[in-house]
């Protein structure tokens, strides 16, 4: 599932590619994904619309529109968005544009960026044209762009939303600190656990309405690189374990944000490309291989209903 530093390249990559562009058509092939209304009434809530720019909160991804309207999307398993030229809309394409597209962007062709279930289509409000046969092919396109949601296994969702009414969804309302807001500092990481003195940590990092954004791929590695066991309770774990497992989300987070996310499975940027940060993963998705610190098997075990990669001999 897109955590953090994947939801969080979705957005950044979104603010580069389609900010400013205006919203001129919606298609959806899996209508039970559009939440809180029909698709007409999103169709007709999104379209002539500028894109103001895209935002993460917690894995949630929100982009502003023009008049007070918000699209709300969770990509949940499997959802990840692609931004295609429109020259690659899904399905359309002839063998030599799919030549010329895919020296360009060739991750599009991957089987995981093929299960497109909705479409937005954009037109750019600030082309820069080079040409005046350029100029007059793009004003008399109906679009020139796409933003597509490819969602193999139908889990993910979109609604519209009123913007001054985003803090309120309660999908959002319950979600505590997020790990890259500067209020999140040592200090409030002890204040959380003092209250959860009986609760076990690999529980607590987990927990979204305690911190948010630290989701099943990055609680491994942190625990793992603070050499925590995580099935202590958070009553046994000294003061210098909690400023070490500080350091190392933060450290953790950034470093996947750096590396465009981990794409252990699904996930893809906008370009339809793999993050690179699975390749630096210590003991996530590892098991039975052997320790990178000290070559212990590393084991997979079950916390709650998650599984956790840990190394015996590392984390104590
Ligand atoms: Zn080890």
């Amino acid at each position: 599932m897109p955590e953090l530093p994947e939801v969080q390249t979705i957005a950044d990559d979104l603010n580069k590619k389609i900010k400013g562009d205006k919203i001129v058509d919606f298609e959806s092939f899996w209508k039970k994904s559009i939440k809180g209304g029909s698709f007409d009434e999103f169709l007709r809530g999104i379209v002539g619309r500028k894109i103001e720019g895209a935002r993460r909160i917690g894995k949630n991804l929100f982009i502003d529109l023009s008049g007070g309207k918000t699209i709300y999307i969770h990509l949940k398993m499997t959802g990840h968005l692609l931004v295609k030229p429109a020259s690659m809309k899904h399905g359309t394409q002839n063998m030599e544009q799919k030549i010329q597209n895919a020296k360009q962007e060739g991750y599009f062709d991957e089987k995981v960026n093929q299960y497109i279930r909705h479409v937005f289509y954009l037109k750019d409000q600030n082309a820069k044209l080079k040409t005046t046969i350029q100029k007059s092919k793009l004003l008399n396109a109906k679009y020139d762009k796409t933003l597509e949601f490819s969602d193999l296994r139908k889990f993910g969702k979109i609604m519209l939303v009123d913007t001054e009414k985003v803090m309120k969804l309660p999908e959002i309302a319950k979600l505590g600190t997020d790990v890259m807001d500067e209020k999140f500092t040592v200090k409030l990481f002890k204040e959380i656990l003092k209250k959860k003195q009986k609760s076990v940590i690999g529980n607590v990092l987990m927990d979204q309405s305690l911190i948010s954004g630290i989701g099943n791929i990055y609680r491994s590695e942190i625990l793992f690189e603070s050499g925590v066991d995580p099935k202590r309770k958070v009553s046994e774990l000294k003061d210098s374990e909690i400023e070490e497992m500080y350091k190392n989300t933060l450290k953790i987070i950034k470093k996947a944000i750096k590396l465009r996310g981990t794409s252990d499975s699904d996930y893809r940027d906008t370009s339809g490309a793999p993050g690179e940060m699975h390749r630096f993963l210590k003991v996530y998705n590892r098991e039975g291989e052997k320790c990178k610190k000290c070559d212990t098997i590393v084991k997979r075990k079950k916390i709650g209903q998650r599984s956790i990669y840990i190394c015996s001999e590392c984390q104590k």
